[in-house]
């Protein structure tokens, strides 16, 4: 069986709902096919917005209810006319219910804690997978309708962005599926504790939740079907002429993925990958284009790179004095710091004199990163055995990816002259010992003309948008 996942943009109306069901039926192998899908594009913006406006007594979330039950039921009316019409909205009807019931629950009590936005973010999939149930069962196709909130996924309780249990993930999902056939219509993103408390998998969680399901039932193949022809050398949003790649590996994915190429959640690959099971990316829009294949060893790659991938709204903290100079330990209390209060570094660097490691994240997290390492180099700092640590902020990260990198003397020579070239300056560089990323922090004002730079000195003619 496949596993196809349709994201928020391929299923935000009636039109592309019918677009989406032909494409499932049109691979079903055996009679079946599982379907992962996300929410109705903008729904779970503003569902957690709703949620919001309710804890602050606001009334907007009435008015975002109603935008969320007129597209729903308005698809529901395009997509299933005449008898089957009275079911399906009935359905709607009563999620639509439930979600109004615990908006004003929130209002009321002036509280919305992060399990109950689990809960309420989840409503969108739950809406939308109903929608296409019911439209594949009223145009006479055998569908199940699948809640992965209702013990299918199984996670931790870390509200927001739950870990996955796998083992408990696959035995769960397997059993569920292996009796079924026809097409299993399945929610995204949301998924619970093993004692059924709405957890969710993070934003675009969705893609991931295909790729579990795909791991757990040994999938011939999972297929992510976008609003883009595959995965492109570079964001289309910042980048012109970007190319698509027809190959590359679960590896690059990855790389590319953690360094906010927003084509696919970064933790999708990892199931794939443990279960040897395929991943391509495909275009609902345009079903005909083959896309990019994600597998384990493709085809070498024409280019010296394979994609370059950027990450907006980071801070680097800076650390430096003699007090690090050949002391063991040191970067096991600056990451031991940073993990008591759950930052995520991004990238480091150490100079080779041992003068000064620079930590990157993300904007949010550096005033708590800022605050734990101040705190655990207190002492150093009053023997002045090292400076204040500084904090940059507005900084972007960029990370140039590629296979073909490796033991491929002149990239980063190239790669910084290209910049040097546009006068962008570089705070800071790390290159992991795979050799497959190089990446360096900018500012953010020049993430566009890096960004096109690069592209243009080693894929081609990519000129800045
Ligand atoms: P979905 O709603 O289907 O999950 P997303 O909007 O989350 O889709 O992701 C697809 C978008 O990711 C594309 O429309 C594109 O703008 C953006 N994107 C960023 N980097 C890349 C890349 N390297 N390749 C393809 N798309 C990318
Ligand atoms: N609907 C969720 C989101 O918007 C999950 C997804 O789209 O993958 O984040
Ligand atoms: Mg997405």
């Amino acid at each position: 069986m496949v596993v196809q996942k349709f994201g928020g943009s391929s299923v935000e109306d009636a039109d592309k709902i019918r677009q989406v069901a032909k494409i499932a039926l049109e691979h079903r192998i055996d009679g079946k096919v599982a379907i992962v899908l996300s929410a109705m594009k903008g729904c779970t913006d503003l569902l957690l917005q709703a949620a919001k406006d309710a804890e602050a007594g606001k009334q907007s979330y009435l008015q975002a209810l109603a935008t969320l039950e007129k597209r729903h039921l308005e698809a529901a009316r395009d997509l299933a006319p005449g008898p089957a019409h009275g079911e399906l909205r009935k359905t709607l009807e009563t999620q639509l219910r439930d979600l109004r019931e615990i908006l004003h629950g929130v209002e009321l009590v002036k509280e919305c804690s992060k399990r109950s936005l689990d809960l309420i973010a989840g409503f969108g999939e739950r809406l939308n997978c109903q929608l296409m149930a019911g439209y594949l069962t009223a145009a006479g196709y055998e569908a199940h309708y699948i809640d992965a909130s209702n013990h299918f996924i199984i996670t931790n309780d870390h509200h927001g962005a739950a870990d996955v249990d796998f083992d408990a993930t696959y035995r769960a999902v397997d059993a569920r599926l292996k009796p079924l056939s026809g097409v299993m219509v399945i929610t995204g993103f949301v998924a619970s504790t093993s004692d059924g408390r709405p957890t969710t998998l993070g934003r675009n969680g969705s893609d991931y939740t295909a790729s579990l399901v795909g791991a757990a039932i040994r999938a011939d193949a999972v297929e992510i079907w976008k609003d883009v022809d595959g995965v492109l050398t570079a964001d289309p949003r910042f980048v012109k002429d970007t190319l698509v790649l027809d190959e590359i590996s679960m590896e690059e994915a990855m790389e590319m993925s953690y360094f906010g190429a927003k084509v696919i959640h970064p933790s999708t690959m990892l199931p794939l990958l443990e279960r040897g099971i395929t991943l391509r990316i495909k275009n609902t829009l345009n079903p005909s284009v083959k896309g990019t294949l994600i597998k384990q060893n493709p085809k070498p790659h024409p280019y010296p790179i394979t994609g370059i991938a950027s990450i907006t709204g980071a801070s680097l903290i800076n650390i430096e004095g003699s007090g690090m100079i050949g002391i063991p330990g040191f970067a096991s209390r600056v990451f031991g710091a940073l993990a008591r209060v759950n930052v995520n570094v991004i990238m480091i660097s150490q100079a080779s004199s041992e003068h000064s490691i620079c930590i990157v994240c993300r904007e949010a997290e550096a005033p708590a990163a800022l605050a734990a390492l101040r705190e655990e180099l207190k002492v150093e700092h009053q023997a002045k055995k090292l400076k204040d640590c500084e904090l940059v902020n507005g900084l972007e990260v960029i990370a140039v990816i590629g296979e073909n990198m490796r033991g491929r003397p002149g990239i980063t020579g190239q790669l910084f002259s290209s910049l040097g070239a546009k006068n962008v300056n570089i705070l800071a560089i790390a290159q992991g010992s795979s050799e497959r990323n190089i990446s360096f922090v900018i500012e953010s004002k020049d993430r566009e003309v890096a960004l096109n730079a690069i592209h243009s000195a080693f894929l081609g003619t990519g000129g800045q948008k």
